[in-house]
């Protein structure tokens, strides 16, 4: 399906879309000249002005200098105060889902379970009989306590097919229509209720997705790009599996960032090999830059599914620990084959056995390869929730990177959210520990899991400024390098993802109210005089701030999102 010279694992260390004129029905102007604003750049930290020239940037200075560069400029934005910045990367995504959510009945927000089968019920009035896809509840957040029953579906849907992915997609609620077309009954982690974990669950999306046309699935994924466009982000890590969606979609998502007028798309692909002729044969098939992402050593918290050291603490029946779907010897022998295929290996990690798990299959691995040749490889790890200092430092040394989503901290962390709940507050605490994960050198990207969280780059640096734990808590500087040049490393490119002349024309544009300065103590403090009174910084990321506007998107030069009369 995919053009096997077009492989961009053929040269891992270059931006395989690096080209701005390939295959775009949209081209850029040749010039524009962008001035009056604040550029956010390692070059010139006073810099106020950009030229851009053929896709890439060309210049970038002061606006006195910029006058020099209007002779032949295609167009001149006048920034008016604004914030230029590369581009986010989120190097964590599933675009069709995110689609499809975008595009489908949104449980997030009901306050009650009765609320959410109102909107259950309103939907399938509305769409007359159509599959109806009702994500994201979340039962802890309800009066109830519980999810919605297969019954409950059943009436609210009029007899039809739904689909409920719980927040965290690792269970679901399914109606009866959509238990006996996915033969959902006869497997593993069904129950009569209709909650649907496992292969039971995977049997109701497998089904689910095969009721959706290509037509379907292309405004899916055109929807869910023109998101994370209108977001400020130019590149997203998808992650596709045997398990969560298909080779063909995964060979579109991916071309449907090549074509220009949309965020660049990196593929990864979840599937378990055992050997290097099976990672290559993979790797020669897809468009991937590696056998990594959503391979699944556990589960999640919130379905209680991530494998645990101790038992969950609120699950009083029993010595409930979660489920281990990969053994070390599996990872190992995972590792080994891609590291020796020239491929990227990762895996899907949330529990702290479960980080055991791969710590010691990469540890394996280091066994028959040495740890030079991993640390080479560049592997990776998603989520990565519960890990503790010896791992950190293990992971440190083999030259893995994790992809880290702290809207998952945000949402689910401190002292009264879902982690404490299901595991403790002395467990809960210690997750997700960006500021371990740096002072030990652990490299680390951001990402959103769209759609278990929206794209919202600035809520993420945000999140890690803001982490509920105290101690865990980055710069601005720190988490937003995580969301932009980290997102390049972890994809094995070095040299991508900053505003630099040389460097392609992928940035964004940004309304802010204050821009900061990082003081030594990490306080975060307003800078809104002179630019030259200071260090021109990000926008104020703390709680309360308004969050900047993303007004314009640019990738390699071509104009990919527009706020409505923003700046032209
Ligand atoms: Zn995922």
């Amino acid at each position: 399906m995919s053009d096997p010279t077009s492989n961009p694992t053929s040269n891992p260390t270059s931006d395989p879309t690096s080209d701005p004129t390939s295959g775009s029905p949209h081209p850029a102007p040749a010039r524009t000249l962008y001035r009056g604003g604040f550029v956010y750049s390692p070059v010139d930290p006073f810099a106020t002005a950009l030229l851009t020239v053929d896709g890439q940037i060309a210049w970038i200075g002061s606006d006195e200098a910029a006058g020099t560069h209007l002779d032949g400029a295609g167009e001149v934005v006048e920034l008016d105060g604004a914030l230029v910045t590369p581009a986010f990367v989120d190097a964590h995504v599933h675009l069709s889902m995110t689609g499809q959510a975008l595009t489908g009945v949104d449980l997030s927000g009901a306050s009650s379970l009765v609320d959410a089968l109102g909107l259950v019920e309103a939907a399938a009035r509305q769409r007359g009989g159509r599959p109806l896809f009702a994500h994201s509840f979340d039962e802890d957040a309800w009066p109830e306590r519980r999810a919605p029953t297969r019954s409950e579906l059943d009436r609210a849907a009029y007899g039809g097919v739904v689909y409920a992915p719980r927040v965290d997609v690792h269970s679901a609620v399914v109606s009866s229509a959509l238990a006996a077309a996915s033969g959902a009954r006869s497997r593993a982690g069904w129950q009569e209720s209709g909650l649907v974990r496992g292969d039971a669950h995977h049997a109701v999306r497998d089904a689910f997705a095969a009721g959706l046309s290509h037509a379907d699935r292309a405004t899916h994924r055109a929807a869910a790009l023109q998101s994370a466009a209108a977001a400020g982000i130019g590149l997203v890590h998808e992650h596709g599996s045997p398990q969560i969606s298909s080779e063909e979609d995964l060979v579109a998502s991916v071309a449907a960032g090549a074509v220009g007028d949309a965020p660049q798309v990196f593929g990864y692909w979840g599937e378990l090999v055992a050997d290097a002729d099976a990672a290559r044969l993979l790797v020669s098939r897809l468009p991937i830059r590696g056998l990594a992402g959503d391979l699944c050593v556990d589960g999640s918290i919130g379905s209680r599914t991530a494998c645990l050291r101790e038992p969950y603490a609120d699950v009083s029946a029993g010595d409930h620990r979660g489920t281990a779907y990969l053994s070390s010897a599996e990872v190992r022998d995972h590792v080994v084959a891609c590291t020796q295929a020239g491929t990227q290996a990762g895996f899907h990690v949330i529990g702290d056995a479960a980080a055991d798990i791969v710590v010691t299959g990469l540890r394996d691995a280091t066994g028959v390869l040495g740890a030079p040749a991993l640390r080479a490889a560049g592997h990776r790890l998603e989520h990565l929730e519960m890990v503790d200092a010896d791992a950190i430092e293990a992971l440190a040394a083999l030259g893995v990177t994790a992809s880290v989503q702290p809207a998952f901290d945000a949402a689910w962390g401190g002292p009264m959210g879902m982690y404490a709940a299901r595991l403790g507050l002395g467990r809960a605490v210690r997750m997700n520990p960006f500021a371990t994960m740096a002072s030990m050198g652990l490299p680390f990207a951001l990402g959103s899991d769209s759609p278990v969280t929206p794209f919202d780059p600035w809520a993420a640096v945000s999140a890690c400024v803001n982490h509920r734990t105290a101690a865990q808590r980055l710069s601005a500087r720190s988490a937003f390098l995580a969301h932009t040049r980290a997102g390049w490393r972890a994809a094995g490119i070095d040299d991508r993802g900053y505003l630099a002349p040389g460097q392609p024309a992928t940035l964004a544009v940004w309304a802010v109210g204050d821009l900061v300065v990082q003081a030594p103590d990490r306080r975060v403090q307003n800078w809104s005089t002179d630019p030259r009174s200071g260090t021109p910084g990000l926008p104020d990321v703390s709680p309360g701030a308004s969050r900047p506007r993303s007004r314009r998107t640019v990738i390699r030069g071509r104009t990919v999102f527009e706020e409505a009369g923003a700046l032209t």
